[in-house]
């Protein structure tokens, strides 16, 4: 039975992979700093349905908090880490970029010190599509150069990119790179687009669409991303025999690491998402058309094929189905 440290369990991906994780039998110990960037209520409600099964526990800390967070691993050692926990969120690393730093740069860094003394089997880390950028070939896909990242969030996740190779390389610590593309599902979170649209349409409040509707992002269902994490889990990748390995053009990394993207590989239009969530709701929006704001993209695009080669599974859920299952959540939770 695999022991498994999760930091970011209270988050909403952390959340779903520690009960999905859970109910497959593996033990889990969370790790969260609970901070306020949205709703903290939300959070300890995730969690309290978490400890409802008695092979999780969770210790509340911060991952700049380097003592809390080793003695934590140290006690529990775990068998893999998986680290979720980050200042997410592209819109909000324009206002407060220190805090990307401080939880992404150093909390990730505390994360791998961790991962390296005590040598665990695997490490998992979450990036994300934001680090493809402007100007990436569609659709995204792993092996592209992706050096122009338009935040400092996305900044922030490729230094941990770096960082990671860095260390499987150094340390022989076998290491992968999620690069997640737009989760949604129950659960979710109250700064992402289907959480603020539901909850405008339902308060009778107007929606902003950006870049005047012409946005198109691959919208991956949180049940499909964490089935691929668990699978990744086993996907243990390991250094190659020798040095540099001539691949193609390229040339492989020669340390245990890989990046891999998580994402529907299916482009869709927000138009079409928007009018999915007025078809579920029975309810239209008030759209308020902008332009494009800064640092965003227009598109995402996953290419899958790696996570499809790795685990033999793709993400398939139809937008049109995570949305009402969004929908059900929200309508129960806020009884609205
Ligand atoms: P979330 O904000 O819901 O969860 C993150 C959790 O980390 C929160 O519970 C928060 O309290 C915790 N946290 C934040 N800073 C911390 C710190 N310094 N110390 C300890 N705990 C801290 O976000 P999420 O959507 O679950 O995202 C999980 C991961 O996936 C993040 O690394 C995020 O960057 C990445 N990601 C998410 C998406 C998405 O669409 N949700 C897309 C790409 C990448």
């Amino acid at each position: 039975m695999t022991r498994v440290l999760i930091t970011g369990t209270a988050g909403f991906i952390g959340f779903h992979l520690a009960k999905y994780l859970l109910a497959e039998g593996f033990h889990v110990h969370g790790y969260d700093g609970m901070t306020d960037y949205y709703d903290v209520t939300l959070k300890q409600k995730r969690h309290a349905m978490l400890f409802q099964n008695e092979r999780f526990a969770a210790t509340e800390g911060l991952l700049e908090n380097e003592e809390r967070l080793w003695a934590v691993a140290e006690e529990f050692a775990p068998d893999v880490i998986v680290h979720l926990a980050a200042q997410a969120g592209v819109r909000y690393s324009l206002e407060n970029p220190r805090a990307y730093l401080d939880s992404n740069v150093i909390g990730t860094f505390n994360v791998m010190e961790a991962a390296r003394k005590l040598g665990v089997n695997h490490l998992l880390m979450a990036s994300t599509s934001s680090v493809y950028g402007a100007n990436t070939e569609m659709p995204f896909t792993e092996t592209e150069k992706a050096d122009t990242q338009l935040t400092i969030y996305a900044a922030t996740k490729k230094a941990n990119e770096s960082m990671a190779h860095a260390y499987a390389h150094l340390y022989d610590l076998p290491t992968t790179m999620f690069r997640f593309f737009t989760v949604y599902g129950p659960w979710g979170r109250p700064d992402l687009a289907l959480y603020k649209f539901v909850d405008a349409i339902l308060d009778g409040r107007s929606i902003d669409i950006y870049n005047h509707g012409d946005m198109y992002r691959d919208f991956t269902y949180v049940d499909d991303l964490v089935r691929a994490i668990r699978l990744l889990i086993d996907a243990v990748p390991e250094r190659p025999a020798e040095g540099l390995v001539p691949d193609g053009d390229s040339l492989s990394p020669v340390a245990p690491y890989r990046v891999v993207n998580i994402g529907n590989s299916d482009k869709v239009r927000l138009l079409d998402f928007v009018d999915a969530i007025e078809d579920c709701l029975g309810q239209k929006a008030q759209r308020n058309y902008m332009g494009m704001q800064t640092g965003d993209v227009p598109a995402t695009w996953a290419n899958a094929e790696l996570l499809k080669t790795l685990t033999g599974y793709r993400p398939q859920t139809d937008f049109r189905d995570g949305i009402a299952r969004f929908i059900a959540w929200y309508r129960d939770y806020y009884q609205k």
